[in-house]
């Protein structure tokens, strides 16, 4: 080995197919732009018996390339791989028809649909920095999720993504293959890798694709890895599980890799155990339990994947089907397999994603009370802090501390409290890129001194996205006596989800009723919400809106992103929020859940919640306004809530999450 070039053992561990069509981008010491090394570090690691390695299985990654650790090729961009325009629909129309905004690019890689997706992507960014030997597991979607696109009186009309792999910068094509056989066909997966680096590009962390996409499949078999969360029969999303958990596993064999630790990102992936346990004798599965952990993301028992038994027992081999009926039982259903039964009987660390959601959680599954313990999530620090924020915090590096390599030391940024220079620059850190905001979407004349506030996320009835729109009369009331007030919305409905979609409409219609109002009320409605925009809203705007209805947000994550960039929350009290609000990060108002009963998740309470939004939201708009004012900065009480902000994210991070995960499930004897 020590002889060979890097490129040859590049190859050994990765047989690219077609390897002369990337010989421009896999050269002998870079790979798409990075160095190459750790890349072959990483490999024999995850070969080697005597290192513990990790393998992390999730449905998707959102891993935002297109902001943070782009690659770099040598070809020209495949215009399928490129974000290009998104539309925006606003009260001031006009410029809805004739104007988009263009985000010409790299389009982040298409495998993810959004929270659940953006932690899996983070949380292997934060493995790399940390240097964690460890292998992630998931699905290469060839048609994405999907692209939506507005269409005023229709609402959201979902399209097909049709991205190309083959040349999408750092991912490669295995000659490598695998099979599952089943009862009706053999199902053959084609394997892929695409390398994520930690922020020193030191340490990779390899991600390894399945694809079903092969002519060798029957034409059903080859559309399984076409659409994430396509969910029209049931066989369609149990295949998709048996692909996840016990192809993933097959791949793990086939590679090589040595695995001391399965971590299963959500339930999808729980029929992975059924794959290990098959090796296993009786008494092996007991030791086999304490390899596996679970992260349990699912808010409310309806979310969590249930199956019929007939269509399992058509899909699956005697011995798989028999296994999963001894572990994945449904407590109240004898002819259903549940999935979340599966992963939390075999695994023997199971966590909740906040303090909140591992209280109703418990309350979910007494059974496994004791079992259920809670890590809470968190964002990669490097991909979500603004350059501009960056920057200052590095200027103040003798305070706060190497955050780059430490993101705790954020906590420290409090002891700048009282210094009048820090908070002076804080403040136009905060300017510039609510400036860069407006520039972006500069046809829509948004203005960086007015007040703005940002609601952006999955399109869901719990998230209640319509909530400050529900009385627009009050709004107006409160822009005519404070200041104008601007807000951008953005988020996805899943196609199948009709009350969801029936939120576009009603959204889309009530900015359009604003029209005649656009200098006090400027509303905006951008298309196709992706890690870009996530990124550019969470770093820009004044206040990030999150209004859930408590308990049934499980943590949210895009809050985090914000307050890393000292933009302050307006909350209801919900997931991630119960744990930060002590903090003083922002404000807090609506309804609080409290006791023993989870609640009904269709009682949205908007009447309620929208009176003390309203409350809030005017002294927000007050305080913005005393410190903005006509005459430009005044300090105030604002900045010292944007420092505590700074000083959360010490917490609310991948890094710090990782290193519980490392602590407590992945290191636990
Ligand atoms: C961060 C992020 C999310 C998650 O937002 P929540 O607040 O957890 O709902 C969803 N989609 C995208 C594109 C994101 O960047």
């Amino acid at each position: 080995m020590a002889d060979a070039s890097c490129i040859d053992r590049f190859l050994s561990f990765s047989p690219v197919e077609n390897f002369e069509k990337y010989t421009a981008d896999i050269l002998e010491d870079r790979f798409f732009g990075f160095p190459a090394q750790p890349i072959l570090n990483a490999e024999e690691d995850l070969l080697s018996v005597h290192k513990k390695s990790v393998a992390y299985f999730s449905m998707e990654y959102g891993l935002s390339s297109n902001t943070y650790n782009a690659p770099e090729s040598a070809r020209p961009p495949s215009p399928k791989n490129l974000s290009a325009e998104h539309h925006v629909f606003s009260n001031l129309r006009a410029m809805d028809y004739y104007l988009s905004v263009d985000a010409g690019h790299l389009l982040d890689l298409p495998i993810y649909s959004g929270g659940l997706g953006v932690l899996a992507g983070d949380t292997l960014k934060s493995a790399a920095d940390r240097g964690v030997s460890l292998v992630a597991v998931g699905i290469l979607w060839n048609k994405g999720y999907f692209k939506q696109n507005f269409w005023f009186k229709d609402g959201q009309i979902p399209e097909e993504n049709n991205w190309d792999p083959f040349s999408y910068p750092g991912l490669v094509p295995l000659q490598t293959r695998i099979e599952i056989p089943l009862r009706r066909e053999t199902i053959r997966l084609r394997l892929w890798k695409y390398f994520v680096y930690g922020f020193d590009k030191k340490n990779v962390v390899p991600l390894v694709l399945l694809d079903s996409d092969l002519p060798e499949n029957s034409p059903t078999a080859r559309t399984l890895t076409g659409q994430l969360y396509k969910s029209d029969n049931v066989e369609w999303k149990i295949l998709q599980r048996v692909i996840l958990g016990i192809g993933g596993m097959k791949a793990i064999g086939k590679l090589g890799y040595h695995i001391d630790r399965f971590h299963l990102n959500e339930g999808h992936a729980a029929l992975a155990f059924v794959e290990k346990a098959k090796e296993a004798r009786d008494s092996g599965v007991e030791a086999l339990t304490n390899r596996f952990a679970y992260t349990c993301h699912t808010p409310v028992a309806a979310g969590h994947d249930r199956f019929p038994k007939k269509p399992l027992q058509e899909i699956l081999p005697d011995e798989e089907f028999g296994l999963l009926k001894k572990w994945g039982q449904d407590p109240e259903h004898s002819d259903v397999i549940n999935l979340t039964q599966l992963a939390m009987t075999t695994c023997r660390h199971v966590n909740a994603v906040a303090a909140k959601h591992g209280e109703i959680t418990r309350l979910q599954f007494p059974r496994f009370g004791e079992k259920i313990q809670s890590v809470t999530n968190g964002v990669h620090t490097h991909t979500w802090i603004s350059a501009s924020v960056a920057a200052l915090l590095d200027e103040y590096r003798g305070v706060i501390g190497d955050w780059r390599k430490s993101p705790k030391n954020l906590w420290n940024a409090r002891s700048l409290k009282d210094d009048g220079t820090f908070r002076q620059k804080l403040w136009q850190a905060h300017q510039f890129n609510k400036e860069k905001l407006c520039w972006f979407l500069k046809s829509w004349r948004l203005r960086p001194d007015t007040f703005t506030v940002a609601w952006a996320r999955r399109i869901a009835a719990y998230k209640r996205p319509s909530l400050i729109l529900q009385d627009v009369e009050r709004l107006l009331d409160i822009a005519r006596r404070v200041g104008p007030i601007q807000i951008v919305f953005a988020g996805k409905a899943h196609p199948k989800d009709d009350l969801g979609f029936t939120y576009v409409n009603e959204m889309l219609t009530r900015i359009d009723s604003l029209e005649t109002h656009r200098d006090l009320l400027r509303v905006l409605m951008l298309e196709n919400y992706d890690t870009y925009f996530g990124k550019l809203l969470t770093a820009s705007v004044d206040v990030w809106l999150n209004n859930p209805l408590p308990p049934f947000e499980a943590s949210g994550t895009s809050g985090m992103k914000a307050i890393l960039n000292g933009v302050l929350q307006l909350s209801t009290l919900d997931g991630w929020m119960v744990e930060a609000a002590e903090k003083n990060v922002g404000w807090i108002f609506g309804w609080q859940h409290h006791g023993p009963e989870i609640g009904d998740e269709k009682n949205l309470r908007l009447k309620e919640d929208s009176d003390s939004l309203y409350q809030t939201l005017e002294q927000v708009a007050r305080l913005y306004y005393e410190t903005q004012t006509k005459n430009g900065f005044r300090d105030s009480d604002w900045v010292t809530k944007m420092i505590y902000a700074i000083a959360a994210a010490g917490f609310f991070n991948t890094d710090r999450m990782v290193e519980e995960y490392q602590l407590r499930a992945w290191r636990a004897e």
